[in-house]
């Protein structure tokens, strides 16, 4: 890779990138398919990051919430010390291997992620110096265990990313990955985000039903005005809803301001509080002190998580 690269992402974080970058109209030479001897060696030790792109897929093909499906499928990681987490699958009990791997294949194959789509080729979002736009490059992950380097075909990038169904993938995760490369590349200058921060961070993109539920909430109401046509859109569109997430990132991190805030917020917000505490002081008085956490959306009401 070049000297002059700033920042880059990829979603082989641990994998054997080969340090060149290459073009989407590079060829490879690369074929995978069932009848070749290593088929299934990639999902037998697994590294996977997942998009939130990813996640909605996959719980879909599931039938389960995000909730559920982080809970079960998946393991958070630090994508940088005290930054900002990412989410990876998460390997069978007391393995490595994907818990969708079967004797047949993938059970997910037509929802896998974009990491498993991409494979082996790895795309990397950068932004040299002296440079303001995010530009996406590719480079190739050769590893020994894997045949399908020595496959007599060759195809280009930019038709192995078609042949994968890559371009829906690429574009549903663009919002995430620019996200993940302008904290990366604001380093100290947005400061170390709190832990509350970079919860909603995460509950913004990978758990979407729930911010679907924050979204909806009068504690959302209280403190943003949103309109009621784009609120109706962002209820019942999930890609809209996503897209929305991580506007209202954008906001919470890097100030950059694109949803109203009432002037009212504050006031609101410790009205709420009052009402709220005054409801656990008389249940308190009625049966004793309640231990516990606070009630499930307190954690996400306030317009700046840091404040
Ligand atoms: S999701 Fe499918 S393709 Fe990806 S690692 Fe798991 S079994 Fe393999
Ligand atoms: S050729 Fe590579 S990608 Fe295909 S099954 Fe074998 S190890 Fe996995």
């Amino acid at each position: 890779m070049s000297d002059n690269v700033e920042i880059s992402d990829t979603p082989f974080p641990q994998s054997p990138v080969v340090p060149s970058l290459l073009e989407g109209g590079a060829p490879i030479q690369f074929r995978c398919h069932k009848a070749i001897a290593c088929f299934n060696a990639c999902c037998k030790n697994i590294d996977i990051s997942l998009t939130p792109y990813d996640i909605v897929r996959l719980k879909h093909r599931l039938g389960i919430t995000s909730t559920d499906f982080l809970t079960r499928y998946t393991m958070p990681y630090e994508m940088e010390k005290n930054g900002i987490a990412g989410v990876k699958l998460r390997p069978v009990e007391n393995g490595t291997a994907c818990q969708f791997m079967t004797e047949e294949g993938c059970s997910v194959y037509a929802d896998r992620p974009t990491a498993c789509r991409y494979y082996p080729v790895a795309l990397l979002s950068m932004r040299r110096q002296n440079e303001y736009t995010e530009r996406e490059a590719y480079a190739l992950v050769e590893e020994a265990h894997c045949l399908g380097h020595q496959e007599a075909r060759t195809i280009t990038i930019d038709a192995y990313r078609q042949e994968q169904g890559l371009p829906e993938y690429d574009d549903a995760g663009r919002g995430w990955r620019q996200l993940i490369l302008k904290k990366k590349s604001s380093g100290p200058t947005v400061g170390t985000p709190s832990k509350r921060s970079l919860q909603f961070f995460f509950m913004a993109c990978y758990d979407l039903d729930r911010f679907r539920e924050f979204v909806a909430s009068d504690a959302f109401a209280d403190v943003y005005a949103l309109d009621d046509a784009l609120r109706t859109t962002v209820l019942n569109d999930e890609m809209q809803l996503m897209e929305f997430a991580f506007r209202l990132i954008r906001q919470i991190m890097f100030n950059e301001v694109t949803i109203p805030v009432r002037d009212d917020a504050l006031q609101k917000r410790q009205a709420r509080k009052q009402e709220r505490d005054a409801v656990m002081a008389e249940i308190a008085a009625k049966v004793g002190p309640i231990e516990g956490t606070p009630l499930e959306d307190e954690r996400y009401t306030c317009s700046n998580p840091d404040s």
